[in-house]
């Protein structure tokens, strides 16, 4: 497409470089990766949104949000083994990484590091969670009604899930739900699609979400705002970033 050879000058909301960003990949939510941390718009545009939420209008990118004094007091859970987040906010005192493993061998072999946490389940006090951020995770999350819920018990009122999911362009009106998961029983409805974890396994999709992703998140008691960066390409108005917000 002709929009993705149009390169421009930027700043980068995670490592802070400022310079030309130029295409390097089909896909519009992961191409323009910068020039000095590699990351891509998906996880830029993300950063962008958490430093809207915690940033006060003092820091423009993550090299400096770790180091204001508002986010030693915040306490966040990522779900996450690698993408631009964790070297910076691995600094803060109330950080903790999480991740749901597939195998006691993996649970073991991150211990006091990475916390195996599954979504719909977590291991955290009521009103107890200022941020939790996760990176194309819930689609692989057979209930996410539940997930939601979860963030909305965890999170302060306040409180923010900030999330990346892949969605088409426009966003479709209906949920696709590709797989179900009932008492431990998979059902195909769709034919099987698989992304690459983060441990580098084959993950299945459940989801391929629509606008109703707003419904369930309102109906858990969190208020999904929906952001679009508003930058001067028309490529990056391809790319979603989403924030349920605990009301
Ligand atoms: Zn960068």
């Amino acid at each position: 497409m002709q929009e993705q050879t149009v390169t421009f000058e930027g700043l980068c909301s995670v490592c802070g470089f400022k310079g030309t960003f130029a295409p390097e990949n089909a896909s519009p939510r992961d191409c323009y990766p910068c020039p000095q941390c590699r990351f891509t718009l998906r996880y830029r545009d993300q950063a962008s949104v958490i430093l809207d939420f915690f940033g006060n209008g003092a820091v423009e990118s993550f090299n400096n949000l770790a180091a204001h004094p508002s986010m030693k007091g915040m306490h966040i859970v990522e779900f996450a083994m690698g993408g631009p987040f964790i070297r910076y906010l691995c600094r803060l005192p109330h950080y903790q990484q999480a991740y749901f493993f597939e195998s006691e061998e993996q649970i073991q072999a991150h211990q006091g590091k990475v916390l195996h946490v599954d979504i719909t389940s977590m291991p955290f006090a009521n009103n107890s969670l200022d941020l939790i951020i996760t990176s194309d995770v819930l689609e692989h999350v057979p209930d996410v009604q539940r997930a939601f819920s979860e963030c909305a018990r965890v999170l302060k009122p306040g409180g923010v899930h900030v999330f990346s999911i892949p969605v088409k362009y426009p966003i479709p009106k209906q949920n696709l739900v590709r797989a179900t998961m009932k008492n431990g029983v998979l059902d195909h409805r769709e034919p099987p699609h698989y992304h690459i974890s983060g441990t580098k396994e084959k993950v299945l999709v459940f989801t391929d979400f629509g606008e109703e992703i707003s419904t369930l998140a309102k109906q858990a008691g969190l208020r999904l705002m929906v952001s679009q960066r508003s930058a001067p390409l028309a490529t990056c108005l391809r790319n979603y970033t989403f924030a349920a917000i605990k009301f």
